[in-house]
């Protein structure tokens, strides 16, 4: 808590050239409507266009230091020439093989452009420093400051390649205060997992942080990843790329914490494997749980058991959009008319369940994490699996959430 003080502390310095990292404190009022954000957004169509995809990753894949042994796939890419990478299987399905890379990364694979594929032993992960050197080497138009905080590597993209000594500094500490940001986040986080007892691994790879100061950089790098299409690149705050495993933040759009909370809850549950990377676990679930530590996006106080007093609110206006829709599918998700409600709801839905249904929601959690990447779940499945796992059907929880979320945003406010 400290921390954040200290961050929040740092306003003037970035009106007089330093770091600028999470600074200022904005007031609710007048804040535009929140940008929608990638992790767990991507359209099936996206998730499965995997040849373009293997370009970007195997130019990555280039520059990583040898592996050792590992799956080896030979493929056939866009241009026509065969190439081969290392990595474990993590699911096959739809025609596609998913293939973890050492870094983290997931490669999608379509079986079709797959010529061979030798077993062996999986691929041992990236030190720190591996990613570290990686990530100096990767980005040639900004200068790139690193830093070491495990399991973080964090990377500040800088807008100019000079600047004095005195700057430099600057920009150094914000770097090593945000690092320390998200290690707190990542406490905090696992001691809300510990509370509902459920089962999560260690994190196998480091997590890469990537924070540009120039919008522009961003943009440029937004588009690259995202392909432009669900979203432009402009609308994006920040994001967490499924495939390359990175967090990538934008300064301009960290005025607060909320964007870093969120997008850094999303690593977390990927990379703890509460989920598992393109498995069929419902939108709702993945973005209640990261909407849920968001809090005011001030400090890192909040959990998803506190009642949220601007999603709160927001769920009981959100009538276009109910539980049985978020439940059953994740299209609303997608829809700019939609989506706001339907994070609204998914905050909503998955507070209900972790202050009110303890015992079945942790049942749940375990469900989502035994889905298989790849895999499929039709609606009615979804439906299903949750009403029998939380014992109640999604029509009476719709019935009675409004009075229990009235009462509680009361409570809070005394
Ligand atoms: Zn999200």
């Amino acid at each position: 808590m400290q921390l954040a003080r200290n961050v929040l502390k740092s306003r003037s310095r970035r009106r007089a050239g330093g770091v600028s990292l999470p600074v200022s404190r904005r007031s609710w009022s007048g804040r535009p409507i929140r940008r929608p954000r990638v992790a767990g957004r991507l359209t099936p169509a996206a998730r499965l266009a995997p040849i373009r995809w293997c370009v970007r990753l195997v130019a990555l894949a280039a520059i990583l230091p040898s592996i050792g042994f590992a799956d080896e796939f030979t493929f056939t890419n866009d241009a026509g020439d065969e190439v081969t990478v290392e990595g474990r299987l993590a699911g096959q399905g739809q025609g596609v093989f998913a293939v973890e890379l050492a870094d983290g990364g997931v490669l999608l694979l379509p079986e079709r452009a797959v010529t061979k594929r030798v077993e062996k032993e999986p691929p041992e992960a990236l030190t720190h420093e591996q990613v570290e050197k990686n990530l100096q080497e990767t980005f040639v138009d900004g200068r790139v400051l690193t830093i070491v905080e495990e399991p973080y590597v964090l990377a500040l993209v800088t807008a100019r390649k000079e600047f004095d000594e005195r700057t430099l500094r600057k920009k150094q500490a914000g770097l090593t205060k945000l690092a320390r940001l998200f290690v707190s986040l990542e406490t905090k986080f696992r001691s809300f997992v510990r509370t509902t007892r459920v089962p999560v691994k260690p994190v196998a790879f480091p997590l890469v942080v990537l924070v540009f100061e120039s919008d522009a950089n961003f943009e440029t790098y937004a588009r690259m990843v995202t392909g432009d299409k669900d979203l432009p690149a402009r609308n994006i705050a920040g994001f967490y790329d499924l495939r390359s495993n990175h967090l990538v933040l934008r300064v301009s759009e960290m005025d607060d914490y909320r964007t870093l909370i969120h997008e850094g809850v999303h690593q977390q549950v990927f990379n703890r494997r509460i989920i598992e990377k393109f498995s069929p676990v419902p939108v709702w679930f993945n973005e209640g749980i990261a909407t849920g530590f968001e809090g005011d996006g001030e400090t890192l106080r909040s959990d998803p058991k506190i009642p949220n007093e601007v999603y709160g609110p927001r769920a009981l206006l959100a009538r276009q959009v109910d539980f049985e829709d978020i439940v059953r599918g994740d299209g609303m998700f997608k829809s700019a008319a939609f989506a706001g409600p339907s994070y609204a709801r998914a905050w909503a839905l998955h507070w209900l369940l972790c202050t009110k249904y303890r015992a079945q929601y942790a049942k749940y959690v375990r469900l989502m994490s035994a889905k298989k990447s790849l895999a499929l779940d039709d609606a009615d499945t979804r439906q299903k699996e949750f009403e029998e796992t939380i014992g109640k059907s999604v029509e009476e929880l719709e019935r009675e959430y409004a009075n229990v979320l009235r009462l509680a945003l009361r409570r809070r406010k005394r």
